[in-house]
């Protein structure tokens, strides 16, 4: 059999740096010279200037040209993948979460962190949702897919690609989101022993924040007796803690309506209201200005301000107004978990940010925890951009 032959990448001289620092992306400004003419998506190998051989990744037209998956020149075939798959699996497993009772929710994959840059999986109780950033994942998911009904076998239901929204439009890759197996759209799941219903094809993200479930976990904690303010709640997870803590009101806010349905529906589920539940549809803002000496706990999880880095000047304005009024009004000796999952935001500006709105309010704060992505959202050391979730629990005297 004739050996594959992919296209070689050249980089510019001193660019093999980052690649060396097994840094996983490669930038377009960093190529000499492209042999050959890759088609998006399509598998190439990068060389030095010295013509030292570097990595092997997927090709892609933009400022990130090559998304690395190994440092080794090795064949990508079905093996390698169901090699990767096993090994986010065996992390998984490691952590107790894959075959966990109590949580049936988890990422299996998460992109660099895994060595899969471009690829997110997460997995619902036998349904898993792939999610592909990068034309060189989507032209593999079938092989993706494959590898991953082979971990799961006969337990596993359903494979859901949606990964409409999350390539690039201008490549034209006409994907639309659908099942690669199985036709199980709604599931429910357990998270920490608490019952949510998810329904994949129409939900944000892959359907469910699966991002905060420790710091969901640390906020229960903190409720007992509390009022509790969970704003931007969308599926309600906050809330279900909250009153899972024993609080003894809590009010959910979010602008979509179908968010608040899915937020009474899980409180529900969890057969927690008892009257101690309100779901209210207002916007953040126009509702946090009228909240002066309301609640004890305020949760804000708000979507990301800033998806590019042009938007981050007025992203760290955004987060400094909503933190501003959330400590401001908030009672006397009130806890507040704010955060922020904007990639673009550092931990240092999303900090001083909300220094900023400390300062502008007076008030002694204090931050009693610093929070980020639960261990099955790794990030590898050598790609600090994979960090996105920053929080911090503040206490307002
Ligand atoms: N905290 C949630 C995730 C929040 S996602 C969890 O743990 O699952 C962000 C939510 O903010 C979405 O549900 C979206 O509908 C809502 N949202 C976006 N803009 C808003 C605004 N201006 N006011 C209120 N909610 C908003």
């Amino acid at each position: 059999m004739p050996e594959d032959v992919f296209v070689k990448v050249v980089l510019k001289p001193g660019k093999e740096q980052s690649v060396r620092r097994l840094h996983p992306w490669i930038f377009s400004g960093a190529i000499r010279k492209i042999h050959g003419n890759p088609a998006e998506g399509e598998v190439v190998e990068v060389f030095s200037a010295d013509s030292e051989f570097l990595a092997m990744g997927h090709y892609q037209i933009g400022s990130i040209a090559v998304r690395i998956f190994s440092f080794q020149q090795v064949k990508p075939d079905t093996d390698f993948w169901n090699d990767k798959i096993s090994k986010a699996f065996a992390v998984r497993q490691s952590l107790q979460l894959a075959g966990n009772e109590n949580t049936t929710v988890y990422r299996l994959v998460h992109g660099e962190g895994d060595g899969m840059p471009g690829l997110i999986v997460d997995y619902y109780n036998g349904l898993v949702v792939m999610q592909t950033h990068s034309i060189g994942m989507f032209l593999i998911r079938d092989q993706l897919a494959a590898a991953i009904s082979k971990l799961y076998g006969p337990a596993l239901k359903s494979i859901y690609d949606k990964s409409e929204n999350t390539l690039p439009f201008k490549a034209n890759t006409g994907a639309k989101n659908g099942f690669i197996s199985g036709d199980l759209a709604r599931v429910e799941v357990q998270e920490n022993g608490y019952r949510f219903l998810i329904d994949v094809t129409t939900g944000q993200k892959t359907g469910f924040f699966i991002d905060q479930r420790d710091n969901r976990q640390l906020l229960k904690h903190y409720a007992a007796g509390k009022e509790v303010l969970n704003m931007f709640c969308y599926t309600g997870g906050f809330s279900v803690y909250a009153l899972g803590g024993g609080a003894a009101r809590v009010d959910s806010v979010d602008s979509s309506e179908q968010a608040m349905e899915l937020t009474r529906q899980n409180v529900e589920a969890n057969d927690m209201n008892n009257g101690r539940h309100n779901a209210i549809t207002a916007d953040a803002f126009g509702y946090l200005s009228d909240i002066k000496d309301t609640y004890d706990l305020i949760v804000l999880d708000p979507p990301a301000f800033a998806k590019h880095q042009d938007a981050l000047n007025n992203a760290l304005q955004a987060y400094k107004r909503m933190n501003a009024k959330a400590i401001e009004q908030i009672r006397s000796g009130g806890i507040i978990f704010t955060f922020s999952c904007s990639q673009v935001v550092s931990r240092e500006n999303f900090r001083k940010a909300v220094f900023a709105a400390a300062a502008n309010t007076g008030r002694h704060v204090r931050i009693l925890h610093q929070l980020t992505q639960p261990p099955d959202h790794p990030v590898s050391i050598y790609h600090p951009e994979g960090e996105y979730l920053k929080g911090l629990v503040l206490q307002v005297e």
